[in-house]
């Protein structure tokens, strides 16, 4: 299956200049969401994983049944004043704006290994918070899976040292 004919590319979305990779359609296709997922799940099943850490809110989408399929935890990664107990917090700044990343203190175990999953890497910016929240609550991040990967804006170099796995590939 190729799951770019699922992804609909909207241009000057949110703002201009920017071709924003919607997965709705994607999504609501049965078939096409749970092979996305059943894909990945390949990619990843080697790697010894405790948790799956996902940042709101699509995040959630792929990290959640990610989670699922390889019978792990998830935890989610919020915006700042989401998430009722005590958190810890990250701010960053995003392909278009800026904000803040909370988590639980007692999301991660010290010492669990923690797979990182989102919809979309771009600039990084999103994930290398959420790895460094996931480090100072102890956790190994042992990889990244992303179902789009947007391999001209480097967001890998934010990530060196950690495996990165993505189904798709845009300029
Ligand atoms: P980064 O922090 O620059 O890597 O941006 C990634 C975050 O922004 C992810 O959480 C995405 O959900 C969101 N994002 C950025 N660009 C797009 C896009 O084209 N489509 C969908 N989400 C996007």
């Amino acid at each position: 299956m190729d799951f770019k004919d699922y992804i609909r590319v909207i241009p000057d979305f949110p703002q201009p200049g920017i071709s924003f990779k919607d997965i709705t359609t994607l999504l609501k296709n049965g078939e096409a969401y749970r092979s996305s997922i059943n894909e990945l799940k390949k990619m990843v099943e080697h790697l010894k994983i405790d948790v799956i850490a996902g940042p709101e809110a699509r995040g959630f989408v792929v990290g959640a049944p990610l989670a699922y399929a390889l019978g792990v935890g998830f935890t989610p990664i919020r915006k700042s004043g989401k998430l009722p107990y005590e958190t810890i917090e990250v701010g960053y700044d995003l392909e278009y704006g800026k904000d803040k990343l909370a988590m639980h203190t007692d999301a991660i175990e010290k010492g669990q290994n923690v797979l990182i999953a989102d919809d979309l890497l771009a600039t990084g910016g999103t994930i290398a918070t959420s790895v460094n929240l996931v480090r100072q609550l102890g956790g190994n991040v042992v990889g990244a899976a992303f179902m789009i990967e947007l391999t001209e804006l480097n967001g890998r170099d934010k990530l060196q040292g950690i495996d990165v796995f993505t189904l798709m590939h845009y300029e």
